[in-house]
C-alpha cells in the first residue's frame, strides 16, 4: 500500500499526456498557415475530439483549442455558403490574417469557435492535482505546457484510466461518461 502511496505521488503530468514518448506528435493545427485541405486532412485521418491551435509548428506556441466537430460543421458551412472558400482557402484563428497576394482564394476565418484559454498543467504537475482540476472543473481536457511551449494533452478518459491503473483496476471496468 505504501508502495502504491508513494508512486501516486510521483506521478505527473508528463507521465500521463499522450503524446508518450515512442508515439507520433501531437496533433496540432497551426493559427494562419493550413488551408481548408490540410485540416480536412487531419479531422478525416484522426479521431480526436480536438486540436490544439499554435502559432507555429516550430515554436509550439499555444494559442487555444478547437473542437473537431465545430471544425467540421464550420468548414462543411462555409464550402457551401461562403463566396471564394475552396481547398486552397488559407484558415485563420487570428484577429488579424496575414495578408495574401490579391489573386488568393478567400480566408476562412474561425477565430468564433477556437476556445481561447484552454487549461493547461505544467508537465511536473502532480497527477494528484491534475485529477482534483478535473473533479473540480469537470474538464474534458487539459494541455500540457513546459517553459510555455505546448507538450501534450490530458483527456478526461486519460485521467480515469490513470485513476483504475493507480487503484490497481482493469481500466474497462469503469464506466466512462
Ligand atoms: P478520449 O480520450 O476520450 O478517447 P480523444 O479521442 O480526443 O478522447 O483522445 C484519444 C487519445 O488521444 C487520448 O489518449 C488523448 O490523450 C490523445 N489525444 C487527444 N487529442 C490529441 C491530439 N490532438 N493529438 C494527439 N493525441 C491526442
Amino acid at each position: 500500500l505504501e508502495a502504491k502511496e508513494e508512486f501516486s505521488h510521483k506521478t505527473r503530468a508528463m507521465d500521463v499526456m499522450r503524446p508518450r514518448k515512442s508515439d507520433p506528435p501531437l496533433t496540432v493545427i497551426t493559427q494562419d498557415t493550413m488551408t481548408v485541405e490540410d485540416v480536412e486532412t487531419i479531422v478525416t485521418s484522426t479521431t480526436y475530439s480536438g486540436y490544439p491551435v499554435v502559432v507555429s509548428r516550430a515554436s509550439q506556441r499555444l494559442v487555444g483549442f478547437v473542437l473537431r466537430r465545430d471544425l467540421i460543421i464550420s468548414i462543411e458551412n462555409a464550402r457551401k455558403k461562403q463566396d471564394g472558400i475552396v481547398s486552397t482557402s488559407i484558415i485563420c484563428f487570428t484577429d488579424y490574417c496575414p495578408p495574401l497576394p490579391p489573386s488568393s482564394p478567400s480566408v476562412l476565418k474561425l477565430r468564433s469557435i477556437l476556445d481561447l484559454s484552454p487549461f493547461t498543467v505544467t508537465d511536473e504537475t502532480p497527477m494528484e492535482i491534475v485529477v482534483d482540476i478535473f473533479r473540480k472543473l469537470g474538464l474534458r481536457q487539459c494541455l500540457v505546457t513546459h517553459n510555455g511551449k505546448l507538450l501534450g494533452i490530458i483527456t478526461k478518459k486519460d485521467v480515469l484510466k490513470h485513476i483504475a491503473q493507480m487503484a490497481n483496476q482493469d481500466p474497462d471496468s469503469i464506466l466512462f461518461n
